[in-house]
């Protein structure tokens, strides 16, 4: 097997078993190729573990086993893959919902790797060239170990695919089983879910935030509800779901917001009205505020503002900007649902953020809860960037 040697002193952090091996760690490394399984040794010329080399990347190993004696193959790989599932066994033991992510790449051993599951049908994303390497033995897996599958298909991340110099793939491939429908129908909770799986963000829909869509739900009850960054609808059909007065879905795609309407559709027996508005968010809290509107509830989950730490300034900005605006929407008790999925921003930082645009709003608010990535996202406790999903329940005091 072909060895990468590290630096002296930058084995440390593979010790605390940190996957990732940066391009400035490495002394030396043998001409592997993209994906290739590669022995990691000390400057002593200890082995480490093994893992996938990605040439072309500033992450340039990403690690699988971190036991000199234990080589990752075929077998290993598969075993990960049903070793995740198992750790998923409570959601598909709970009839609540029938869409999971199956695998959380770094979180659970797999670097690179995620896997969804939509009532049946898994689609995967392959991030890294060692995720691309072991991708027909991850589909395999799947096929084999996650209940009921009847396919599993790939969606092309072009610019992960593009950092790693992956060659640019077919935006959407079956790998193993059959052709999922145009539109898969998942369910959470009373609320039903039509997910675009070739179109579709990332793998189609944003499952990472199920449980704050329950806890805003459970919110909303009689309440004026203003969903600024909807996308096809999330937030706004559980507030709906359980109550709403009314709801405002805000989205600046305009292919999101149909399939927000069709979601809408599954649910005829609910009279509450929903009104769509295309149009960038900002432009439209602004426009709501020169009009004197007002709600009750305002959910705020943008795109990631922040890419990483030297955007952070920038980005603060913008969560300010769009916080402010809408505490000043918000009527009397009026509740603020705020989030941030960039993994730069911490959560300390963002309740600054989110102090200022109080102070500068001249409102007080309390924090009522606070929410993360479901479950089925977990974050590796060796892997801390694997936290990027923070929300924040605010209740206005004035
Ligand atoms: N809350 C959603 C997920 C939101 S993803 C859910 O529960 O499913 C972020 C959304 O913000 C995307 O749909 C994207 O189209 C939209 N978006 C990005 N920039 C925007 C902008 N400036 N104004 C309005 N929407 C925007």
């Amino acid at each position: 097997m072909k060895k990468v040697l590290l630096k002296p002193g930058r084995e440390l952090s593979v010790r605390r078993r940190h996957p990732w091996i940066f391009s400035g760690a490495i002394a030396a490394a043998d001409a592997a190729e993209r994906g290739e399984t590669v022995a990691v040794t000390a400057a002593g010329g200890e082995t480490l573990g093994y893992g996938s080399f990605s040439p072309d990347s500033q992450i340039r190993v990403r690690m699988l086993s971190f036991d000199p004696a234990v080589e990752p193959g075929e077998e290993f790989i598969g075993n990960l893959v049903a070793c995740a599932v198992g750790r998923r066994a409570a959601f598909f033991a709970d009839a609540a919902t029938d869409a999971v992510r199956l695998v959380n790449a770094e979180n659970d051993g797999l670097p690179g790797v995620v896997a969804d599951y939509y009532a049946g049908w898994t689609v995967c994303q392959f991030t890294s060239a060692g995720a691309e390497r072991w991708k027909g033995s991850v589909a395999a897996a799947l096929m084999k170990f996650a209940p009921f599958c009847r396919g599993v298909s790939e969606r092309a991340d072009a610019e992960a695919r593009a950092k790693e110099n992956l060659p640019p793939a077919a935006a959407f491939t079956v790998l193993a089983g059959g052709e999922p429908p145009e539109l898969v129908e998942i369910s959470e909770g009373a609320v039903k879910y039509l997910v675009d799986v070739r179109r579709g963000h990332k793998t189609g829909f944003y499952l990472d935030q199920r449980d704050a869509r329950a806890l805003v739900g459970g919110l909303a009850n009689g309440a004026a509800v203003l969903n600024c960054f909807s996308y096809t609808g999330g937030f706004g059909l559980a507030a709906r779901a359980c109550g709403a007065a009314s709801v405002v879905q805000v989205d600046s795609s305009s292919s999101a917001l149909d399939l927000a309407k069709k979601n809408e559709a599954l649910d005829r027996l609910c009279g509450t009205r929903v009104e769509y508005v295309e149009s960038d968010a900002f432009k439209y809290l602004r426009k709501c505020r020169d009009e004197g509107r007002r709600f009750d509830m305002i959910v705020l989950d943008p795109p990631k503002f922040a890419a990483s730490k030297s955007q952070l300034m920038k980005a603060s900005r913008g969560y300010k900007d769009i916080n402010l605006l809408a505490m000043k929407l918000l009527g009397p008790d009026g509740v603020l649902a705020t989030f941030s999925c960039s993994g730069a921003v911490s959560p300390e930082f963002f309740d600054r953020v989110l102090w200022e645009a109080a102070l500068d709003a001249g409102r007080n608010f309390q924090i009522v809860a606070r929410t993360r990535q479901g479950a089925d996202h977990p974050v590796a406790l060796n892997f801390p960037e694997g936290a990027y999903l923070k929300g924040v329940v605010l209740r206005s005091m004035t």
